[in-house]
């Protein structure tokens, strides 16, 4: 995974900075759907810390967090964005979609999701951000 040279300012709380990586990062795309041209914003998944955690968060589209928010009420082609996310390059979007598909609390209504979670090789790196995520 790629290292971030900004990642110690980032723990400074230096949100002007983050917010650039953040763009780098993503592209100025929605790092969950792929979409680009919608407006970003930087979503933590997980527990919102003071210092925002910068492996736990993901540039989202509108739409998508929407979408997180309210999950358990999202029909199935509002989740279609996890079907790009978990092919994510970045660990942080990968993990982030695994983290949003175990908090769909009836996951046996999306078929297409367990496919998902067979295809997708979870390394310990993964593994610890997932972790991460959970508190
Ligand atoms: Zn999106």
């Amino acid at each position: 995974m790629a290292k971030w040279t900004g990642r110690s300012k980032a723990r400074k709380n230096n949100i002007v900075e983050f917010g650039k990586e953040m763009v780098r990062r993503s592209k100025s795309t929605c790092e969950l759907c792929g979409e680009s041209g919608r407006s970003l914003s930087v979503y933590e998944i997980g527990k919102t810390d003071e210092n925002a955690d910068f492996e736990r968060c993901v540039h989202v589209c509108d739409e998508c967090k929407d979408t997180i928010k309210k999950l358990n009420k999202a029909g199935e082609n509002d989740l279609r964005f996890l079907n790009h996310a978990i092919w994510s390059e970045e660990n942080t979007v990968k993990a982030a979609a695994l983290h949003i598909i175990s908090e769909i609390e009836d996951r046996s209504r999306y078929s297409w999701i367990e496919d998902l979670m067979d295809m997708v090789y979870i390394d310990n790196d993964l593994k610890d951000i997932c972790e991460r995520m959970k508190h």
